[in-house]
This record gives structure tokens, sequence and C-alpha cells, in this order.
């Protein structure tokens, strides 16, 4: 599995559609202080899930869509695709190429697509939960971030080799089946109260 290639349309500096391709191996990118580097690297993190605007160098998630220069005006939303190969079934999906999309509007509204098909958020994070890219998103480190890795909590810690090692979905999974019995069994105990006004 490796990423293919990436298009960002009106994300970030990204205002005309730019798709770049990336081959097996080590990709560098390389440009002038501030040409974009870094949104390139946001953007990733953006289309896989990423839910936090800090952690996508931004006050508001509004701000991934290009806001204008001098010359050309602001846009109305923002896209990002990310194309995977998948050759090898590394993505639990019977394609041998991925694509995951992102779209946002300055509504707020946000969609999300899998090879083209509407989905939510949580399939995108289903279907790499056990790739190693998953929503906690540590594969990605930021200007700065070792720092925070190499300080981070021993349960933080935690987390990041949780994810790694896949074990991290069935935590969730067991967390939303809790929440679930919890709610069934609030509405037994209302259930046994009324059968026994009824009685
Ligand atoms: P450095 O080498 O200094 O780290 P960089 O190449 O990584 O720089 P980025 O941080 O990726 O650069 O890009 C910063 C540029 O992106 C700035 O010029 C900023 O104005 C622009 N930018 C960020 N968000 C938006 C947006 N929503 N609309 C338009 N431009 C934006």
């Amino acid at each position: 599995m490796h990423l293919k290639s990436l298009t960002l349309k009106g994300f970030k500096s990204f205002a005309s559609a730019t798709t770049l391709r990336l081959e097996p191996g080590i990709t560098c990118v390389v440009g002038p202080n501030g040409s974009g580097k870094s949104n390139v690297v946001d953007a990733i993190a953006w289309v896989l899930g990423e839910q936090g605007a800090k952690a996508l160098r931004g006050g508001k998630m509004e701000d991934v869509i290009f806001a204008g220069t001098a010359g050309r005006a602001p846009l109305g939303r923002a896209e990002v695709t990310l194309t995977i190969d998948n050759s090898d079934g590394a993505l639990p999906i019977e394609y041998s190429e991925v694509s995951i999309t992102r779209r946002t509007f300055r509504d707020g509204a946000g969609e999300y697509e899998i090879n083209g098909q509407p989905c939510r958020l949580l399939d995108v994070q289903e279907l790499l939960s056990d790739s190693g890219i998953g929503r906690e998103m540590h594969v990605i480190v930021g200007q700065g971030q070792l720092d925070a890795v190499l300080q981070s909590k021993p349960e933080e810690r935690r987390a990041y080799i949780e994810e790694a090692a896949g074990v991290l979905k069935h935590r969730k999974r067991k967390e939303k089946a809790l929440r679930k019995l919890d709610a069934m069994q609030a509405n037994l105990t209302r259930l046994t109260d009324l059968t026994a006004e009824l009685r």
C-alpha cells in the first residue's frame, strides 16, 4: 500500500485544482518558506478525517478553505482527494485503488466519499483503522511535534501503540456496544416499571 496521488482544490493556498503524484518510496517536497509545503501534509491529515482545527494549524475548521489573495477571490469550498494503491489488499476493500475524498463548505457542511460513493467519516476511519494511518494521526509528525510525542503521558502513548497494533478499533467498538447496552438497560428498567404499574 502506498499513497499514489493527492488532489487539492480550494484547500488552503491551493486555489486551483492541483494534483501531486507520489511514487513508492520517499517523496520530498521542496519550496521556499510559505509556499505551501506544510499545507500538503495538512491536506493528507484532513482528507483522512482530522477533526481538530489546531492540528491543521488553523483557528477554526473553515480556515482550510482558500481565503483569497490580492488577486483572487475567496472560495466557498475545499476539496481533497487522496488515492491509495491497494494492490496488496492492505485496506479491507475489494479495489486495487482507493480514493478518499473530503469536501467542506463555508456553512460548515461536509462530505466524505470512498471511490466516489458518499459515506460517513466513520466509514473512512474503519477503512483505515488497521492500516496504521488511522484517526489518531500519529503517522504525521509535524514540526516541533516530536517533543510532544516523547513527553506524552503513558496512557497517550498506549493509545498510539494500540492504534498501530489495530486494537483501538476494537476498543472503540466495545465502548459503543457498552453505551448501547446501558441505553437498553435503562429501557428495560422503564419497561419493568410500566409493567408493574399495569398489574
Ligand atoms: P515553511 O517552510 O515556512 O514551513 P511552508 O512551505 O510549509 O512554509 P505553509 O505553512 O504550508 O508553507 O503555507 C503557508 C501559506 O499558506 C501562507 O502563505 C498562508 O497565507 C497560506 N494559507 C494558509 N491557509 C490559507 C487559506 N485558507 N487561504 C489562502 N492561503 C492560505
